[in-house]
């Protein structure tokens, strides 16, 4: 079939709508028609090299939209059902099999390859160079994506479909890091550092989790507005001094979890000088540098028993918790749609720049 997708041709250049072709799905496989797709910073990041995927190249992995066609052997949901569409995984593997898709130990084949596993591609029709894709198994910045069985979660009807393909990657990574990943309990303190998509998610799991102290850390004022608007207890500008001094004026013993969408070196640094004794650190933020280490004094952590935990997706198993961040959503306790301005396709270079300025939050790209 023919579809409108955007195509990214090279590093740091605008992404091209360019109509292209898509084949019937395979066995395991589900297409669906995409009705909103997130715009997330590792789109970006793909785009731009920093994965070092081939060019031409569909991204997209935050969508969401109606089933449309199934493979011989899906069973798990049939045409005109809703769908967000999540990362993939295996499903075979010591990490899946026991619930951990997120660690799936063919984690990056299954997602971060520019195909298929197998190293075929869906895509087509774009004149005689191959287009790549299956990013996160799916490459929604499209009007229609391949996915699989395994990474596809039915949603309820009732919900607002455009706006669920967010909760696919960061809002779940977010959330998920503090409910799931290091499961904050009740009454504990909490530092974010970075109110984007993903740290604001996380605020509100903490919300979920009835954390006392919700403290975010963020240049952006718009931001640290929004982030007190969805519960935090106190948004910080890192240029009113330094941070653990910020948040030791908060809380005198530091924070119990600390958790870094950042990515920057001096910033986790300054984090684990704001923590509490026990306290847990939970990393997501990606260095634009994969080789960039983390220099940590070896005798402060263990006298401070500090954790250091990675994160990826934040633990979610998407079947289980997606659904449960929307039953949240409908109980107005989730409320990630705040945090959305919708663009339409078309305009999804506009969009990049808006989302890059800081002019928007997280960025849903509709097809309509
Ligand atoms: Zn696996
Ligand atoms: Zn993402």
């Amino acid at each position: 079939m023919k579809i409108t997708a955007a195509v990214s041709v090279g590093p740091n250049t605008d992404f091209a709508l360019e109509e292209v072709t898509l084949e019937s799905p395979r066995d395991h496989e589900v297409l669906v028609e995409i009705t909103g797709v997130g715009l997330c910073h590792t789109d970006i990041a793909a785009r731009d090299g920093v994965y070092g995927l081939p060019y031409p190249l569909v991204l997209g992995h935050e969508g969401s939209g109606v089933v449309i066609e199934v493979g011989a052997n899906v069973s798990k949901v049939g045409p005109g059902d809703h769908v967000a569409l999540s990362f993939n995984s295996c499903g075979k593997c010591t990490s899946c099999t026991k619930g951990s898709p997120a660690y799936c130990l063919e984690f990056v084949a299954y997602n971060y390859i520019g195909s298929r596993p197998d190293g075929s591609n869906p895509l087509g029709g774009f004149g005689d160079a191959e287009l790549h894709g299956h990013f996160f198994g799916q490459s929604s910045l499209a009007t229609h994506a391949m996915a699989s069985e395994r990474n596809v979660v039915k949603i309820d009807k009732s919900i607002p479909l455009e706006l669920v393909g967010p909760l696919g990657c960061g809002i779940q990574t977010g959330a998920g890091a503090i409910m799931r990943s290091m499961s904050a309990p009740e009454g504990s303190s909490l530092l974010v550092l970075g109110a984007g998509p993903v740290g604001l998610a996380a605020v509100l799991g903490a919300v979920v989790q009835k954390c006392s102290t919700i403290i975010v850390s963020e240049p952006h004022a718009g931001r640290r507005a929004l982030a007190l608007e969805l519960g935090a207890t106190h948004a910080l500008d890192p240029a009113d001094g330094p941070l653990p001094e910020q948040v030791r004026g908060i809380i005198a013993g530091g924070a119990d979890f600390a958790f870094d969408t950042t990515g920057n070196v001096a910033v986790i640094k300054a984090a684990i000088e704001s923590m509490a004794v026990n306290g847990m650190l939970g990393l997501v933020g990606v260095p634009k540098d994969f080789s960039v280490e983390l220099p940590i004094n070896i005798v402060a952590t263990m006298q401070a028993g500090l954790t250091i935990k990675g994160i990826v997706e934040g633990d979610s198993d998407p079947d289980v918790f997606i659904p449960e961040l929307l039953d949240l959503y409908k109980a107005g306790r989730f409320a990630f749609d705040k945090m959305i301005t919708t663009f339409p396709l078309s305009k999804i270079n506009d969009a990049v720049t808006a989302q890059h300025n800081g002019e928007v939050t997280k960025v849903v790209l509709l097809n309509n």
